[in-house]
């Protein structure tokens, strides 16, 4: 089933039209933290300094043509629309906020897993949770949600089946997209519940199918008309790029050009104690490193920047048809 036509994207700081998108990266943070990190040592940076550092890095991406980005940061992941709204409005960039949660093994499970043995009725609740974030706003900010954020991790549970069916549910009541996180598998099943409950595939990224090393499964994702996310470049322990470069030249070349959006999955701020390595905060990497990388291996300038540009719009915009 396709979409209605979206002839605007929600930011943080309000709709502006898709065609506005310009170059897009579809999956960075500027802030990530799992539950739980509140009892750690340190909470991180203050707020301050966070604006600091992300608005920096923004200033980078601008000055390089780039013009938005989707912080697809579950609400269960130290997604704060507050850093994103000030960080927005202080680099002059659009920022697409999620809203959803994460996958059981990581995320807030604990809580819906406890009320759904007890209230039969949690999945409707979750889903009017997601549809009240793309309505009305996050809490009493006002900043609304412009896509929904599902993951799976290594095995789909029950848990995430349920996640599944409320992102479906508040998808097609707002008619709005859906980032989903994979570990590099299960995208198709991720599709099965998606799809199955009425959401077109081409309103889906099937997020890090370039953590996969097979060319089956990322191929078929991208054939049942999917979005696929090469979002994790410069992601050491997943996958490496050379071998993402190669998938990706490979997708275009057996024509799926159209169905490729890139990232890196970058994480500029970390709750309690940082542990990341420095390169994990190079929002220019495929700037500066990837996209050379494509063009050695045979793509042109224009099937590049189609990546950046084209994909992003026509995902966002919706009624997609190949
Ligand atoms: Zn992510």
């Amino acid at each position: 089933m396709a979409s209605q036509e979206r002839r605007t994207v929600m930011t943080v700081t309000g709709p502006i039209p898709v065609d506005a998108l310009g170059r897009t990266l579809m999956h960075e943070h500027l802030l990530v933290g799992a539950p739980g990190w509140e009892f750690d040592i340190g909470a991180g940076p203050s707020f301050g300094e966070m604006v600091e550092r992300c608005v920096d890095r923004i200033e980078e991406l601008k000055s390089a043509g780039y013009a938005s980005l989707v912080d697809p940061c579950p609400i269960d992941m130290a997604r704060d629309v507050n850093l994103m709204r000030e960080v927005s409005s202080r680099a002059g960039f659009h920022i697409v906020c999620a809203t959803g949660f994460y996958h059981g093994e990581i995320g807030a499970a604990s809580h819906w897993r406890f009320r759904a043995m007890l209230d039969p009725d949690t999945p409707k609740r979750i889903a009017e949770l997601l549809i009240k974030e793309i309505t009305e706003g996050v809490g009493e900010t006002g900043v609304r949600a412009g896509i929904i954020k599902t993951a799976t991790g290594h095995l789909v549970t029950p848990y995430e089946t349920m996640m599944l069916a409320a992102t479906a549910q508040a998808s097609l009541a707002t008619n709005t997209p859906i980032t989903t996180h994979t570990e590099g598998v299960h995208g198709d099943l991720q599709l099965d519940n998606l799809c199955g409950a009425g959401v077109g595939a081409a309103d889906v990224v099937v997020g890090h199918t370039c953590g996969s090393k097979d060319p089956v499964y990322q191929r078929a994702l991208a054939e049942r008309g999917a979005f696929v996310g090469f979002d994790r470049f410069g992601f050491a322990p997943a996958n490496t790029d050379e071998n993402r470069a190669d998938a990706l030249v490979a997708l275009v070349r057996a024509g799926f050009g159209h169905r490729i959006v890139v990232s890196h999955d970058c994480v500029l701020c970390y709750r309690g104690v940082d542990h990341l390595r420095p390169e994990r905060r190079d929002f220019m990497l495929f700037e500066r490193t990837i996209s050379p990388m494509l063009r050695e291996r045979g793509l042109t300038a224009e099937e590049v920047e189609r990546l950046l540009v084209d994909n992003p719009r026509r995902f966002f915009q919706g009624a997609y048809s190949p």
